[in-house]
């Protein structure tokens, strides 16, 4: 059982309290990794009736500050769900193309189809943060945009897509940790730009916006998590046991067969 991650509709995150070295209610590292490789097995089954209902689907927003090991979740959780069936994008700063629309738009084409499950490394919510971080808009312009993302994500909620919003909480000292091994490691050291740097040293700016937006945009149609991201095992565990929840909560059904197909002998 997991300690409660979610940040109740209309509360603020108050992302300062919570610990991002916290177990999230689980025991240990080899009891978890047993955990998740039954939570992945769960996960396979249950997306494999998603994609066979095919009238609903699932979206993982995972955010978090960088080096707070986005795309390690998704291998570690995905790791054994059928390709066919998920839908991943990365998000980076907008092409011109991109920009000639609302910031909506690229986000919406995105989107998983009915039966897939989506995710969304990084997302529409960087429209707020990564503007605001880089001055890339007018304040008045990306103030506005977490009402028009609540209104958005109820009409996609009531249209068949179950949102999960993970928000990874990494701290200032396990990010120095792993910006520091991407510069020594060789084959780590693709991940790394200098202007990581000035993310670092703007730590305590970006988690108060990041406050601030989930704050504003946790609701009961589309609740954020904050996932302890300091450990590798806890947060794939968490991730992987909130999306098995969803899914569950779901419970996709198999389509009917056609009448008369029970006991046919295929000659
Ligand atoms: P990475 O995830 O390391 O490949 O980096 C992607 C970069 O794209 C990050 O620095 C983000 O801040 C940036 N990015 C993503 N979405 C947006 C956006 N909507 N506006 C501006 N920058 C963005
Ligand atoms: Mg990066």
């Amino acid at each position: 059982v997991l300690s409660p991650l979610v940040v109740a509709p209309g509360s603020p995150a108050e992302l300062a309290k919570r610990d991002p070295r916290d177990l999230a209610g689980l025991e240990g590292k080899s009891a978890a990794k047993k955990q998740r490789a039954e939570l992945v097995d769960r996960l396979s089954k249950l997306h494999t009736r998603l994609f066979a209902e095919s009238s609903r689907s699932v979206l993982l927003v995972l955010q978090g500050l960088d080096a707070s090991g986005k795309d390690g979740v998704i291998r570690a959780v995905f790791t054994g769900v059928n390709p066919q069936g998920v839908r991943v994008v990365s998000f980076r700063a907008p092409t011109e193309t991109e920009r000639a629309h609302d910031y909506l738009w690229r986000v919406h084409a995105a989107l998983p189809v009915r039966g897939e499950i989506g995710i969304f490394n990084r997302s529409h919510y960087e429209d707020v943060v990564a503007v605001r971080m880089h001055q890339l808009a007018p304040e008045d312009v990306w103030r506005r945009r977490p009402g028009h993302i609540r209104e958005w994500e109820r009409m996609l909620a009531d249209e068949g897509t179950t949102l999960v919003k993970v928000f990874l909480h990494v701290s200032k000292d396990e990010q120095r940790k792993r910006f520091q091994e991407r510069v020594d490691d060789p084959e780590k050291r693709w991940k790394f730009r200098k202007a990581d740097l000035d993310v670092h040293e703007r730590y305590d700016e970006y988690v108060a916006a990041w406050d601030e937006v989930i704050g504003e945009t946790s609701t009961e149609w589309a609740p954020w998590h904050v996932v302890p991201a300091d450990r590798n095992w806890v947060k794939s565990t968490a991730v992987a046991t909130l999306l098995a929840e969803a899914l569950e909560r779901l419970d996709p059904r198999l389509p009917e067969p056609e009448t008369g197909i029970e006991g046919m002998v295929v000659a």
